[in-house]
């Protein structure tokens, strides 16, 4: 490798700061815009799947493991994968069966998830003397998460050019001697991606606020926080309303901007299930997603041959954000019913008794022009009207949705008509219907219920304080955009990332990482190589800690974790996987160590003690946490426990104790001629950043990830030619972001609308461009235009 120095321990001192810049080439080879150089190989435009799963979903999950685990590791670790005694898979927040469990509890990704954890290869001290950070970022993600395990902790000293190894208890005290060395604890911020358990995660937030504040960002401010913010308002929980079985018994299943073939894939078998049951799903999504096209399930030898189970019975191909649009249409249709039919179609008993606000969407819908709603969502009239008589026909109605929802200016307005559709027809509250916003990772939900957000309740403050003697700060913290903002104009100056790649997760990946570099400490805790340990403050630690797949060996005896699903099940994981490496600490050992190294006397937490047995830290879980009695024991039961849910139970903590209707104006982004709507996507070999391999099958793109899907009548009109290089530019207040070198793709995709994976084009996301009550980076929804590219 070519700068490569003698000693890299060497560099302190050194007057020039070797680190690259945000607008250094090698950054710019991987993340912020430019066409790296492992993308010159072009992507590939080829034959698209049409049905999800099948042959080759098993194909690649027995190849996948082979070739990473060995067949001995992939038996051993896929037989014990979602099952009641094994450990939760580490991808998606998709729940569990209540009762029995197949064999192969798991999806493709859920395996590739598991392969990318356990595989062999190892990432040790000789790996990061070979390669420089430099070397390193001129990698490509794929190779980056091929390269294995991390086995040590490894440190950045300020001006090398290499991580170089150093032990956890010289780790821990320079944490402890920078955190101490703060004006203020709020110059620190503390980030918890979805992978952490709720006893990390619980921890984690304790230590902050013993330290003294609330800067907790999560990975939950850049997916759901829209759904939380749109739903704790109008019904009182900012979660899922539906358990697992609900599926079986829906008439109807609305998927709105959601792809669960790829982001959730064993929704696939509820689905299924339900279809075969005779329920109609509409799929509502700019895409039309194969997954939502037609399923062949694995589990079902027989049904791997034919052309699978069709999965939507209607596609509504929305515009990017026409949500709003498209609901007020359905919603207009029914109450137009209803007047028809002597009000037989709403639910006016359940409305009068059980919601407030009624009046004013119907004076609403009344008054919206049908123009502005085709308009608005791109969707005919006749698709508009199908969709509100499935809508009105099902006594009981399940909506689903995720980012395609969220991930705007208005997710909060988006998610509430969502609400508003649900409540016509008092869907919530009963089997078979309600709302479900489903996560993207496998213990995001857990981790916001234990306490890791910057605004907890007041009541959840001051249980935390009773249950450890001390006063939790009361002012809020910074979330993930305002944790950016603050490092950057260096109001936050460690920043510690519990799991995840925050820079490539982030929005505004140049900004992100000038961010980051203003940082005297970056602190990253996890378990494999990732782009953003490459971005570092003045000095840099990478922590490796235990995956989910690992056994877990403390004091106190062999330790389980608990996780909550999407649907709000707490249940145990245990690993089965000797460590990958002997160094390896567990997340609660790591943040014992900080937090030891960090407050010493100055906490009265027996911080060793919840390291040794984390019964004990579920004990103190349940003395903070509503909805935890007896967590110890309820949590060995096989399968765990539903939390309490109010809606789901038929009543609304709210203030009013009604659920409420809102009323929310159709989204106008008020585009000039030539510009796009961009929404940014993931592909079928991808988990959120993590990057498995540069195919996206369902989409018919092979060996690539530099390509933007377009509709074959903008191409035309704007003189693109299929596979033709373009740039795309993206415009938020006279500012000008720019990601270089795309092919395009002629798609089925609404006209004035494009797609691109991220997280190549989070570069064009600006910072400041957030949904209005949730603080969201509005990643998809970013105003664009095609440029011809330079370098073409
Ligand atoms: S659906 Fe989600 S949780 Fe289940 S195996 Fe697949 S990736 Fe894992």
């Amino acid at each position: 490798m070519s700068d490569t120095p003698k000693d890299p321990n060497s560099a302190p001192g050194q007057a020039e700061d070797p680190r690259p810049t945000a607008v250094d080439a090698h950054l710019a080879k991987g993340a912020t815009g430019d066409e790296p150089p492992f993308e010159k190989r072009p992507a590939k435009i080829g034959h698209r799947e049409r049905s999800a799963a099948g042959f080759t979903s098993i194909w690649e999950t027995v190849h996948r493991g082979a070739r990473d685990m060995g067949v001995r590791r992939s038996l051993r670790t896929l037989t014990t994968l979602n099952q009641k005694d094994g450990f939760d898979c580490p991808s998606c927040a998709w729940p569990d069966p209540d009762g029995e469990r197949k064999a192969a509890e798991f999806c493709e990704n859920g395996a590739k998830a598991v392969a990318s954890e356990a595989m062999k290869a190892r990432a040790t001290p000789e790996f990061f003397a070979e390669h420089s950070i430099g070397d390193l970022l001129a990698q490509s993600d794929f190779w980056m998460d091929q390269q294995g395990r991390l086995t040590h902790p490894m440190i950045r000293r300020p001006g090398a050019t290499h991580y170089v190894p150093i032990d956890w208890q010289a780790a821990f005290d320079l944490i402890g001697g920078q955190l101490n060395a703060l004006e203020s604890a709020d110059q620190a911020s503390f980030y918890t991606s979805g992978r952490a358990s709720n006893e990390a995660a619980f921890m984690y937030g304790l230590f902050a606020r013993m330290l003294g504040t609330n800067n907790l960002p999560d990975c939950s401010n850049m997916c759901h926080e829209s759904s939380g913010a749109g739903l704790t308002e109008t019904i009182g929980i900012g979660k899922s309303t539906v358990k697992i079985e609900d599926f079986s018994y829906a008439d109807s299943i609305f998927v709105i901007g959601q792809n669960p073939g790829t982001c959730h894939p064993r929704m696939l078998t509820e689905l299924q299930k339900a279809a075969r049951n005779g329920c109609k799903i509409v799929s509502v999504n700019p895409l039309a997603e194969t997954g939502l096209l037609r399923f062949k399930n694995p589990q079902e030898p027989l049904g791997l041959l034919g052309r699978g189970t069709a999965i939507a019975s209607l596609f509504l191909p929305v515009r990017v954000n026409g949500d709003v649009a498209l609901l007020k249409g359905i919603m207009k249709e029914m109450l137009e019913a209803d007047r028809r039919t002597g009000g037989r179609v709403l639910a006016h008993d359940f409305i009068a008794h059980h919601t407030e606000g009624f009046d004013a969407l119907a004076a609403d819908l009344e008054a919206e022009s049908w123009d502005r709603i085709v308009a608005g969502s791109g969707v005919p009239r006749e698709l508009i009207r199908q969709a509100a008589e499935i809508a009105a026909a099902s006594e009981r109605m399940i909506c689903c949705w995720a980012m395609g929802i969220t991930q705007h200016g208005n997710g909060v307005a988006n998610v509430q008509t969502i609400v508003d559709f649900a409540l016509l027809r008092g869907q919530i509250g009963r089997r078979g219907a309600g709302l479900c916003p489903v996560r993207g990772h496998s213990n995001v939900q857990g981790d916001r219920t234990v306490g890791i957000w910057e605004k907890m309740s007041a009541e959840f403050m001051e249980a935390l304080g009773k249950e450890f003697d001390f006063s939790p700060p009361k002012k809020h913290g910074f979330d993930t955009v305002r944790t950016i903002q603050a490092m950057h104009e260096g109001k936050v100056k460690v920043f510690v990332g519990l799991g995840g790649n925050f820079l490539s997760a982030a929005p505004d990946t140049h900004y992100t990482a000038e961010a980051l570099q203003r940082c005297g400490l970056t602190v990253q805790i996890a378990t494999k190589l990732n782009r953003g340990h490459l971005i570092t403050g003045e000095q840099a630690l990478i922590l490796p800690c235990l995956g989910r797949t690992e056994r877990d060996l403390q004091a106190g005896g062999e330790q389980f974790v608990t996780v909550e699903d999407t649907t709000g099940v707490v249940h145990a994981s245990r690993g089965v996987l000797p460590p990958a490496s002997e160094h390896l600490r567990s997340e609660p050992a790591i943040i014992g160590g900080i937090a030891i190294a960090t407050l010493g006397k100055r906490s009265k937490v027996a911080w060793q003690a919840l390291v040794d047995d984390y019964d004990r830290i579920r004990t103190h879980i349940e003395h903070v946490v509503p909805g935890f009695p007896q967590y110890n024991r309820r949590v060995r039961e096989p399968g765990g426990f539903y939390l309490p849910n109010a809606p789901r139970e038929g009543t609304f903590p709210t203030p009013s104790k009604r659920a409420r209707f809102t009323v929310h104006p159709i989204a106008d982004h008020k585009l000039a001629p030539g510009q796009l709507l961009l929404t940014t996507l993931r592909s079928h070999d991808q988990f959120n950043t993590t990057i498995y391999g540069e195919d996206d099958r369902y989409r018919g793109i092979f060996g690539g990830r530099r390509v933007v899907f377009l509709n074959a009548e903008d191409m035309k009109e704007r003189g693109i030619e299929k596979d033709q290089v373009v740039d795309l530019v993206s415009h938020f207040d006279r500012e000008r972001r720019q990601a270089a070198r795309f092919r395009a793709v002629p798609y089925e995709i609404p006209r004035g609308c494009a797609a691109a994976y991220y997280p190549e084009t989070n570069v064009l996301v600006p910072i400041r461009d957030v949904a209005a009550g949730s603080n969201q980076p509005a990643s998809k929804s970013i105003v664009i235009t095609l440029e011809a590219s330079a370098s073409a």
